[in-house]
């Protein structure tokens, strides 16, 4: 029987993580208090011997912790984009750290460049630690019989490279991870659809993490900066969930988004059905039991 691929969550936070560095927010302080943390956003998939890792963040020995012992060997990066916490823990795979060799790095060209223009990741193919695979925006890269990976562009502030999100393709289940994007408006512009569920229909995706860094328009003074569809809005434009619809997770979240607020201060934050992502958690992609 061919391998059975699924996802887990590695990580929910935006780049920054939870506690953010320096903050003392309500947020923040609760967590500095508990000694918990959240990390940047990443997912792992296993696929028999391989291990698909989207983004890599500083916190991956944490994250790791997430997959059964004998599925920890790393095959495969995939980067969405050239921000933060998606790839400040490449350095990790190096000489200093894992000192691994061969390792597939899925990229798109843009980002590719940003690593040959960064010494210290250049360093790191010269070394042969990631061997480069360029992909191309809405071509499908076949893994294996039962898994394959299409990187569907999203624009998203471009300083460092351009952004993609990732249609993960089981056997009988599909996962678009979108963990950023700028705004619903040019994203559907992009694509050329007319709703959310639409292209969400027309990807033929099961279960979506969508891009939940904020809650509100007014959450943090330098918003308009970094913009990202607040979970508010796309909830709006949804509508409530039905019982047809596909399950879509919100991820990557801000330290102030108040869906992270512990106790009674969430108040009435409505999610009309929709879910939060956790870390930890397993997405099948096959109905097939594996254990
Ligand atoms: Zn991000
Ligand atoms: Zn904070
Ligand atoms: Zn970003």
């Amino acid at each position: 029987m061919p391998p059975q691929p699924k996802a887990t969550i590695l990580g929910i936070a935006q780049d920054g993580g939870v506690p953010q560095p320096g903050c003392n927010c309500a947020t923040c302080a609760y967590y500095a208090e508990e000694k918990q943390q959240l990390s940047p956003t990443s997912i792992a998939v296993v696929n028999g011997d391989e291990l698909h890792l989207f983004d890599v963040t500083r916190d991956l020995a944490r994250q790791l912790l997430f997959i059964p012992i004998e599925s920890k060997r790393i095959t495969d990066v995939w980067l969405t984009h050239g921000h933060l916490g998606h790839i400040d823990g490449l350095g990790l795979f190096g000489k200093e750290a894992m000192g691994l060799v061969g390792i597939r790095l899925h990229v798109s060209e843009t980002m590719l460049k940003l690593i040959q223009n960064t010494p210290r990741w250049n360093l790191m193919l010269e070394q042969g630690v990631f061997l480069p695979i360029p992909f191309n925006s809405d071509v499908t890269v076949k893994i294996s019989s039962n898994l394959s990976i299409k990187p569907v562009s999203v624009p998203h502030r471009d300083e460092f490279s351009d952004t993609h999100a990732f249609l993960i393709k089981g056997p009988d289940r599909t996962l678009l991870h979108l963990p950023d994007h700028d705004r619903w408006k040019t994203t559907l512009a992009h694509v050329g659809m007319r709703s959310i569920r639409d292209w969400f229909r027309q990807l033929q995706a099961d279960v979506v993490l969508l891009d939940g860094t904020f809650w509100s328009d007014e959450e943090i003074s330098r918003q308009s900066n970094v913009p990202h569809p607040p979970i508010s809005e796309t909830i709006s434009l949804l509508g409530p969930r039905k019982s047809e619809d596909i399950d879509i997770r919100f991820i990557h979240f801000n330290h102030t988004n108040p869906i992270l607020y512990k106790g009674n201060d969430a108040g009435d934050l409505d999610l009309k059905g929709w879910a939060l992502a956790s870390e930890g958690e397993v997405i099948e992609l096959s109905m097939v039991a594996t254990e």
